[in-house]
């Protein structure tokens, strides 16, 4: 049996290190592939722990493995960094005042999970080395997860083939096991070229692109009827070829999202969204052309994996809250409008099914959601996407949610950001460390474990194997 308390403590003993990562790669706030001191940060510190670093992976300067230990089994941990576009933040502070008005923050905690997990990584590595025992880590650095699937990237490179398990986390507003699937997702640029002229002295010369893009979503809306349930669109303008009426755009562009439970549905979709769009620029006497964003495989669950982790976040019991940390979570959620207040309790309802209704009252509030949501099998998909996915698609793979922000708090919003280097967070992400590390013990004594989440990974998989979403000639774009 292995000694997690032990664990417990060789992870409490390097706190400060991760906790103090955790405020850096904050204080770096860099997004997409551009995650130069984000990554040194992360590589600095798992260096100092012994860790070997292998930099500029899969075509990305800033994608990373750091390993440690040899033979098996091998251990997989994924670490984020990436931060979001206009919401930056002052941290701490319970009103809305960015650091710099439009600039970069981390409004999805990316900061806490790419910490989080080197200081998982960290303490099975020093649990192995205390105990002697054989095994690898891997700390994957993952780019660009918001907006460029790194780790579509990384999975088409074959980088995680080899490992036994992969494990991860997120920074959230409650504490569970992710039991769901998620959305395949292809994000796809459609640009139109056109022919400028003055729209009221010489219509007849222009060709405008913009028609051509208001054609291209017209054809997509009615395509809507024909589409499964669970598909997803949307799109957006990126470009509309200016501001002036009385000239004929000659340019425009779109970027289309396209989703749905399996990656050969979108596929499909994609193929006939692509016929919309050719027939626009046909009706239009503009040229069509394509560019890919990004795109993600749907996530396949892993309840071998995610039940062990489910266990260790019992057995470790919740986070303690201080009542300085309770008043600070109370003047965020202060903040929130009435809308998202009064959804508390209903989200409640839905983690705790079978709580009783006064139950359910006194957990909605709270002003950090410490009890644990119980593990529940689903075959409920999420309506949204992660590049965990691809990840998933090719070796059994779990993640845990901690609780780091006060209830109610918006994912992607600037109440997040300001949460982020504060104690809630340190303890949150210390908290999912030792899950991680927990679960990899179990990995690491428990064979038969590793046996039974292979072969339930081999029953989803279900006589497919991966197929990244991203073409071949597609490269990350910074
Ligand atoms: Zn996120």
């Amino acid at each position: 049996m292995s000694d997690k308390r032990r664990i417990a403590e060789l992870i409490d003993k390097k706190a400060a290190v991760f906790t103090a990562l955790n405020d850096k790669i904050w204080e770096c706030a860099e997004i997409r592939f551009g995650l130069k001191h984000s990554a040194d940060a992360i590589c600095a510190a798992l260096e100092g722990e012994g860790f070997t670093i292998e930099r500029g992976v899969a075509g990305m300067a800033h994608a990373f493995i750091a390993t440690w230990g040899k033979g098996a089994p091998e251990i997989g941990i994924l670490g984020e960094y990436d931060a979001l576009p206009g919401l930056s933040q002052q941290a701490g502070v319970p009103e809305k005042k960015p650091v710099i008005a439009g600039g970069n923050g981390h409004g999805c905690g990316h900061s806490a999970l790419g910490a989080g997990s080197a200081a998982a990584a960290s303490g099975i590595k020093d649990y192995l080395q205390e105990q002697g025992l054989s095994g690898t880590v891997k700390y994957y650095g993952c780019p660009a997860e918001e907006s460029g699937s790194g780790k579509a990237y990384l999975a088409r490179a074959g980088v995680f083939n080899g490992l036994d398990i992969a494990l991860t986390w997120h920074p959230m507003m409650e504490n569970s096991v992710w039991t769901m699937s998620s959305l395949a997702n292809y994000q796809i640029f459609f640009s139109f070229k056109g022919r400028s002229a003055h729209a009221a002295a010489a219509p007849e010369n222009g060709r405008s692109a913009l028609d051509a893009a208001e054609l291209m979503s017209v054809g997509v809306n009615y395509l809507r009827e024909h589409i499964i349930q669970e598909a997803r669109i949307h799109y957006a303008y990126t470009d509309v070829g200016g501001g002036l009426p009385n000239v004929v755009q000659a340019s425009s562009e779109l970027l289309y999202f396209i989703r749905a439970p399996k990656p050969s549905q979108v596929q499909s979709i994609f193929e006939r969204v692509v016929d919309i769009a050719k027939g626009a620029a046909l009706m239009t006497g503009t040229t069509m052309s394509l560019r890919w964003d990004s795109a993600a495989a749907n996530y396949l669950v892993n309840n071998t994996l995610g039940k062990a982790m489910h266990t260790n976040m019992i057995s470790l019991g919740p986070v303690t809250w201080t009542e300085e940390e309770l008043a600070f979570a109370r003047s965020f959620q202060a903040t929130l409008d009435e809308g998202t207040r009064s959804n508390i309790p209903a989200t409640v309802a839905r983690y705790f099914p079978r709580a009783a209704k006064t139950e359910i009252e006194a957990m909605a509030a709270k002003p950090i959601l410490d009890d644990i949501v119980p593990y529940k099998e689903t075959n409920w998909v999420l309506p949204g996407s992660t590049d965990v996915g691809d990840v998933s698609w090719q070796v059994p793979t779990a993640q845990v949610f901690t609780a780091c922000y006060p209830q109610g708090t918006v994912s992607h919003s600037w109440q997040l950001t300001a949460c982020g280097k504060s104690s809630l967070v340190h303890k949150g992400l210390i908290h999912a460390a030792k899950i991680i590390a927990f679960t990899a013990a179990d990995i690491l004594e428990n064979p038969a474990l590793v046996a039974d989440a292979k072969a339930e990974y081999q029953r989803r998989l279900d006589g497919e194997s991966y197929c990244c979403p991203i073409p071949p000639e597609v490269n990350p774009e910074e």
